[in-house]
């Protein structure tokens, strides 16, 4: 699974996830996530924080690439002794 960036929702300043904007590499969307009293609406449903769905800009550093191959390690000094 991938690991989403969080962001601090602009209205209720909670930690949500954030999906990826396509071709706005420094852009998220917020996830809907509920209203932080978790308010219901007349008829029952609960309603999302006014932040969700929101477009924002994403900390710096946090849509980098993973580098995803290890590290070279240094040749070991003694690898010719093996031969
Ligand atoms: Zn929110």
């Amino acid at each position: 699974m991938m690991k989403l960036p969080r962001v601090e929702c602009p209205s209720c300043t909670r930690s949500i996830a954030a999906g990826m904007v396509a071709g706005r590499l420094s852009k998220g969307r917020i996830w809907r996530h509920d209203a932080p009293d978790t308010r219901r609406d007349t008829t029952g449903h609960l309603l999302s924080c006014a932040g969700s769905l929101e477009i924002v800009d994403l900390p710096y550093g946090q849509m980098e690439i993973p580098i995803s191959e290890p590290e070279p390690q240094p040749e070991p000094a003694d690898a010719m002794a093996l031969f």
